[in-house]
């Protein structure tokens, strides 16, 4: 009850499309009644969580933020929403994103965007809370709920946790399955984590990793319970951490560069060695992802045409046209400008001059992290090149000039498939938080989330 009132008290932030009160009531009565008997299920039994709204959940509608799936009520859960219901944890409702998690803003909603709860000044001024897990990293950091789940193509779970002041971790790509995760980019998604502390975001891991052999791409192999040791207790003497310095940008604000100095002498002044590296074809992970995006965006959304699938409009003259006017209706001009664009990347005449290369491109990106483990265990980059910008002047930029600068930092540990964490460090001048990345190798998230423990 105390999750929906603090719901209801902080509604203008928008963070929430739909609230589950009927169903979550059940749930904690249930989760009561397992205390009473002194048998609760585990660590999460009882506990508020948040779920973005491109998770499958059963007899709960599941939108995306898009009139396309406005109506859409799944028959099944999505395989993290049925592990974190089987550890005890209550669903509260499903929360905003970009449509289809095309965003880095939270902005194009059609419930409107999500406000930043740092610097809010009103409907007319305030900052973004980044996304496009924006809606669960409000969620978290208002304390509605202990935990949120959202998604992460191109850093879409770090940069709303680093807009928003709270932990942000994407893990290692197939340990956390996708089965039930609306697809953006097959390739790149993951479930995310939003918490509030890296121990938070430990126990959800704990509940949610691990094979399922419902998705293809699930890493067959056990999953460790991570149990972390308490902060005093910890030491990071003699850890390689490397500072790339491709992740230095010219729109990296002062104090974003100032508190990633401060973390790095920290960590050397404790024992780390910390050193600069070089990961050449960082910049070049932008321009990649985005035909890599657009070409699995052309072929994922083929499946809504308002038969099978989504939003019908109201056309009878022929079926192309009742495809046609639905998917135009349905979708935002985001969604379409990506499918087009994507559909011409995949012309036979350009498949070589575009998908192709890009996976070439790939290829190297993923090769930058490999040569970096040679000489670093970890790494440590901004999460995001500035502070929470002001809405009124993210949206006078394209969605693609949005993300160019939004995802800097976060796409290449997506076209790696390793493992990130943004951390929130600080608050800056004006009062909003300032986080950090950390990107371990692939299946290191016992050693990245304890180094994460240790800079919060
Ligand atoms: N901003 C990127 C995009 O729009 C990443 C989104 C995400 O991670 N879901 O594609």
């Amino acid at each position: 009850a105390a999750a929906f009132n603090k719901a209801r008290e902080f509604k203008k932030y928008n963070s929430f499309i739909n609230l589950t009160e009927e169903s979550a009531n059940k749930q904690a009565e249930e989760s009561q009644k397992r205390y009473d008997e002194k048998k609760p299920i585990s660590e999460l039994d009882g506990v508020p969580v948040a779920v973005k709204d491109n998770f499958c959940t059963k007899e709960v509608a599941t939108t995306c933020a898009s009139k396309m799936l406005q109506n859409f009520i799944p028959t099944y859960n999505a395989t993290v929403v049925e592990r974190l219901k089987n550890a005890g944890a209550v669903l509260i409702g499903k929360t905003n994103l970009d449509q289809f998690a095309m965003g880095s803003g939270t902005v194009d909603s059609i419930y409107g965007p999500s406000k930043n709860i740092w610097g809010y000044q009103g409907d007319d001024n305030f900052h973004i809370a980044g996304g496009s897990s924006g809606g669960s990293s409000i969620a978290v950091a208002s304390g509605i709920c202990f935990g949120a789940l959202g998604s992460d193509t191109g850093g879409s779970t770090r940069n709303p946790a680093s807009y928003c002041g709270v932990v942000g971790f994407k893990p290692t790509y197939g340990l956390v399955s996708r089965y039930g995760l609306i697809p953006l980019v097959n390739s790149m998604d993951v479930p995310g984590i939003l918490t509030r502390t890296v121990d938070d975001c430990v126990s959800i891991l704990n509940a949610i990793a691990g094979f399922d052999d419902k998705d293809s791409t699930s890493l067959e192999r056990p999953f460790k319970k991570i149990r972390l040791p308490p902060a005093d207790k910890m030491t990071i003497k003699d850890l390689k951490i490397g500072i790339p310095v491709e992740y230095y940008n010219e729109h990296l604000s002062d104090e974003v560069y100032f508190a990633w100095n401060e973390i790095a002498n920290l960590l050397s002044n404790n024992g780390a060695i910390v050193k600069q590296i070089s990961m050449p074809n960082t910049e070049h992970s932008i321009v990649c992802y985005s035909i890599l995006n657009q070409c699995e965006v052309a072929s994922n959304m083929a499946r809504y045409d308002g038969i099978q699938y989504g939003y019908r409009a109201e056309e009878n003259s022929s079926t192309e046209k009742l495809y046609a006017t639905s998917r135009s209706q349905g979708f935002n001009e985001v969604v379409r400008n990506r499918i087009l664009t994507g559909n011409y990347f995949l012309l036979t005449r350009n498949y070589e001059k575009y998908f192709n290369k890009a996976l070439k491109v790939r290829r190297l990106i993923a090769n930058d992290f490999h040569k970096a483990w040679e000489e670093v265990q970890i790494l440590l980059t901004p999460t995001t090149l500035t502070t929470a910008p002001l809405y009124k002047d993210f949206v006078q930029k394209t969605n693609r000039d949005q993300c160019a600068l939004q995802d800097y930092c976060t796409q290449p540990a997506n076209m790696a498939g390793v493992p990130a964490i943004s951390v929130p460090i600080k608050l800056s001048n004006n009062g909003l938080p300032i986080s950090l990345q950390l990107i371990g190798r692939n299946l290191s998230e016992p050693m990245l989330l304890a180094v994460a423990k240790y800079i919060e």
